[in-house]
C-alpha cells in the first residue's frame, strides 16, 4: 500500500482548460462519494495531474471524516496482492482488505492489460464496491477502450462512470502553474522568465516543474540573476524545450484554416480587409511564437519588407486592448496552435 501524499491538494492544483473537468469531476466525487461520479476515471499521457488529483480526492475526503477507509494503489500493487495472497492462500483477508472501504483509488490501470485472472479478480472488487455505493476512481494513460488486452467487461465498467480526459496545459496555465510552484519554493522569478519556461517547455507538468528548478540552479551556479537568457542558457540541449518548434508556415495554415481563407492569400498581396487582419494577425503570431526575425519573417509572407511586419505588429498589438473580438481571435489561434 502507498501512503498519499498530502502535498496533493485540490487547494494547489491549478486549474485550466485541459484539466478542469477532470478537476471538477473529482472535486465532486471527493465531496459527495459513492454518488454521481462513480466510477471516476481519469485519463491522459504522463505528467498531466492524475496522480495529483486522484490523492487530492483521498486527502479531501480525510478531511471531512478522517476514519474514512481509503485505500490508495497503483495497480501494479493490486497484481502484486492479489498475486501474494494466492501464494500464501490469504485470499480472505485480500478480499478483506480491498472491499471493506469507502473508496479504492488504482493508479495507473493501464497496467492490468495481459493480467487476466486479476483481472477477473478486480472486476469482483469493483462489483462488490460499486454495489455497495463505494466510491471507486481510477486513473489510466489513455482511453481504456485503447487499451490492448483490457478485457471488455473491465473496460466497459471502467467507463461506466465519468470518463474524463486531461491534456497538456495550455499556456496560461502553464506560467499559472509555474508562478504556483516558485510561490511554494519561495525561487524569485521575474514573470519575464516564467513566461519564456512557459512558452519553451509544452510537454507536460512534471516537465515544468523540473525546468524551473533546472534553471534555478543553473542561475544559482553561474551567480547570475534569474533573466531569459540565463533561462535560455540553462535549458538549451537538454530536450526540455518542445519537440517541434512551431514554424511560421504552421502559423499561417492555422490562420488561414480560421479564417476561412487560403494560405496563398496569407502570403500574398491581396489588400481586401477579410485577408488583410489575417495575414497581420499571422505576422504578429510569427513573431511572437518563433525565434524568426522580421526580415525573416516579411520573407515568409511573399518577400515582403520588414517594415511592413513591423506595421502588422504594430497595428495589431494597438488594437488588442480595444478590439475584444481580435484578442479572442488570438486566444483562440494560440490555444490551435497548442502553445
Ligand atoms: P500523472 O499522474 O498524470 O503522471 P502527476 O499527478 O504525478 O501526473 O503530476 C506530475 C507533477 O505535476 C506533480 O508534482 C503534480 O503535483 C504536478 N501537477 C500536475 N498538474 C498540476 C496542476 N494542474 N497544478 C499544479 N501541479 C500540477
Ligand atoms: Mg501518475
Amino acid at each position: 500500500e502507498t501512503p498519499l501524499n498530502p502535498e496533493y491538494t485540490f487547494e494547489n492544483f491549478i486549474e485550466g482548460r485541459s484539466n478542469q473537468m477532470a478537476y471538477a469531476s473529482a472535486f465532486a466525487a471527493s465531496e459527495q462519494p459513492g454518488g454521481l461520479y462513480n466510477p471516476l476515471l481519469i485519463y491522459g499521457g504522463v505528467g498531466l495531474g492524475k496522480t495529483h488529483l486522484m490523492q487530492a480526492i483521498a486527502n479531501n475526503m480525510l478531511t471531512h471524516n478522517p476514519n474514512a477507509r481509503i485505500k490508495y494503489v497503483t495497480s501494479e500493487t493490486f497484481v502484486n496482492d492479489y498475486v501474494n495472497s494466492i501464494k500464501n492462500r490469504s485470499q480472505e483477508q485480500f478480499r478483506q482488505e480491498y472491499r471493506n472501504l469507502d473508496a479504492l483509488l488504482v493508479d495507473d490501470v493501464q497496467f492490468f492489460a495481459s493480467k487476466g485472472e486479476t483481472q477477473l479478480e478486480f472486476f469482483n472488487t469493483f462489483n462488490v464496491l460499486h454495489d455497495n455505493n463505494k466510491q471507486i476512481v481510477l486513473t489510466a494513460d489513455q482511453n481504456p477502450k485503447q487499451i490492448p488486452n483490457l478485457t471488455e467487461r473491465l473496460v466497459s465498467r471502467f467507463v461506466w462512470g465519468v470518463p474524463v480526459e486531461i491534456t497538456s496545459p495550455e499556456l496560461e496555465t502553464r506560467i499559472a502553474i509555474l508562478q504556483s510552484k516558485a510561490e511554494e519554493e519561495h525561487i524569485q522569478a521575474p514573470n519575464e522568465v516564467l513566461n519564456y519556461i512557459a512558452s519553451k517547455v509544452n510537454t507536460n507538468v512534471r516537465e515544468l516543474e523540473g525546468a524551473l528548478m533546472r534553471v534555478r540552479v543553473f542561475a544559482e551556479l553561474q551567480k547570475q540573476p534569474l533573466t531569459p537568457q540565463i533561462a535560455a542558457e540553462a535549458l538549451q540541449g537538454l530536450g526540455f524545450a518542445t519537440e517541434t518548434t512551431l514554424s511560421i508556415d504552421l502559423i499561417q495554415k492555422k490562420v488561414a484554416a480560421y479564417f476561412n481563407i487560403n494560405q496563398s492569400d496569407i502570403t500574398g498581396k491581396k489588400r481586401s480587409q477579410n485577408i488583410v487582419v489575417p495575414r497581420q494577425i499571422a505576422m504578429y503570431l510569427s513573431r511572437e511564437l518563433t525565434d524568426s526575425s522580421l526580415p525573416k519573417i516579411g520573407k515568409e509572407f511573399g518577400g515582403k519588407d520588414h517594415t511592413t511586419v513591423l506595421h502588422a505588429i504594430d497595428k495589431i498589438e494597438k488594437n488588442i486592448s480595444s478590439d475584444s473580438g481580435l484578442e479572442k481571435d488570438l486566444k483562440n489561434l494560440r490555444d490551435e496552435l497548442q502553445v
